[in-house]
This record gives C-alpha cells, sequence and structure tokens, in this order.
C-alpha cells in the first residue's frame, strides 16, 4: 500500500449500484397496486414509510429474492471513475453490507463488480455487517449514519441522496463530480506521522 494515499472505502447500494431504481422496478412488477414514489421525493430511508402502499413482507420479498443484487444496473458515470482509479492504483476498495437472509446477495455483488468494473476491483471487495470495523480513512456512503461496534478509523462522507440532506460533514454529489472530489481529499496525518518516524529511524541507523 502506497502510504501517501488515502484509504477509499465505496458503499454498493445506491452508490455504485442503482439499488432504490432497481427495487422500485421491481416492486412495479410484483406489486401493480402499489404507488411507486418519484426518486426526488423519497426522502426516507426507510422504504416503507413512504406513502405507497408499499409493505414490510412486500419489501422483504424483493429483498429476500434470489439475483435481485445481481440485475441492479451500474450508477451513471461510475465506470469511468473506478477506471480512473484503478489506473491510478488508488488505494481503494468497495465495502458493502450484504442482505444476509438474501441466499444470493453475497455473491451477487461479488459477481457484479466483476462484471461492471473488472477483476481489479473484485478482488477489493469487502463485505462485513459492520463498516466500522472495516479500516480506512474515507468511506462514501449514502446512508445518513452508519454505526457500529467502533468509532471508525475513516471519515464518513455522504453520498448525496433526498434521506441523507440532515446528514452532517463531508458531502459527495454524483459521480461525474466524484474523481476531482477525491483528488482534492487530504491525505491523512498519520502518514505524516509514518513518514517522519521512519525518517527518525533512518537517522538512529545512521548513527550505529
Ligand atoms: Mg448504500
Amino acid at each position: 500500500m502506497e502510504s501517501n494515499k488515502p484509504v477509499l472505502l465505496f458503499d454498493m447500494d445506491d452508490v455504485l449500484a442503482l439499488f432504490a431504481e432497481g427495487f422500485w422496478d421491481e416492486v412495479a412488477l410484483r406489486f401493480p397496486a402499489v404507488k411507486i414514489p418519484h426518486i426526488s421525493v423519497s426522502n426516507s430511508w426507510d422504504l416503507c414509510t413512504v406513502e405507497s402502499g408499499l409493505t414490510r413482507e412486500m419489501m422483504l420479498e424483493i429483498f429476500e429474492s434470489p439475483y435481485f443484487f445481481r440485475n441492479l444496473k451500474v450508477a451513471p458515470h461510475a465506470v469511468e471513475v473506478m477506471k480512473q482509479l484503478e489506473e491510478a492504483n488508488a488505494n481503494a476498495f468497495i465495502c458493502s453490507a450484504p442482505y444476509i437472509t438474501n441466499p444470493t446477495c453475497a455473491s451477487d455483488k461479488v459477481e457484479w463488480v466483476g462484471e461492471h468494473f473488472g477483476p481489479w476491483w473484485q478482488k477489493r471487495v469487502i463485505l462485513t455487517m459492520d463498516k466500522t470495523m472495516v479500516y480506512g480513512d474515507y468511506l462514501f456512503d449514502d446512508k445518513p449514519v452508519i454505526t457500529g461496534l467502533r468509532k471508525p478509523s475513516w471519515q464518513h462522507v455522504v453520498w448525496d441522496r433526498n434521506y441523507n440532506r440532515d446528514s452532517k460533514g463531508l458531502r459527495i454529489l454524483n459521480w461525474e463530480s466524484a474523481y476531482d472530489f477525491i483528488s482534492t481529499l487530504p491525505v491523512p496525518k498519520r502518514n505524516g506521522f509514518r513518514v517522519r518516524i521512519a525518517k527518525f529511524r533512518a537517522f538512529l541507523s545512521s548513527l550505529l
């Protein structure tokens, strides 16, 4: 790992993958009586609280459908940016929480990354139920608040969506602006500390 580059973690659902769009497409197919909310007004993280008539049982039926996650569309311009990050040999990983009661979700996610972003990224998939346990400098994620067992090592970069507009901190608007945004992220201080320690060690050994 090149220490002068930040460690970047990218969420999948509604960051790399068009999860909400795929979900509501599936609702329209299976439950035609449900009123599909327009993406610009669905401002709730919980899909069942929108005024749609969607029940939790309907939602779970889709979440738990084999291959649902395998067939999601990729977010516009994500492929180009991920290619640029690969070419820059970024310290970047994909960090996603699989839906554990869906029997194919975890393998679907790994296959999906391979199909859309290729083997370099496929080897950088981290599936976890607790993102606070994953080391990184920046986590790009649309979830309004991310909690877990530990105080995260990463800083949450909120991927802009209607339902996270109240979340504080760094915010990224879309993939179109992502590469420039990422390029201007400060390198974490730990690197400077490590470099100073390495120089100090080199200085000590030169005295011996
Ligand atoms: Mg997400």
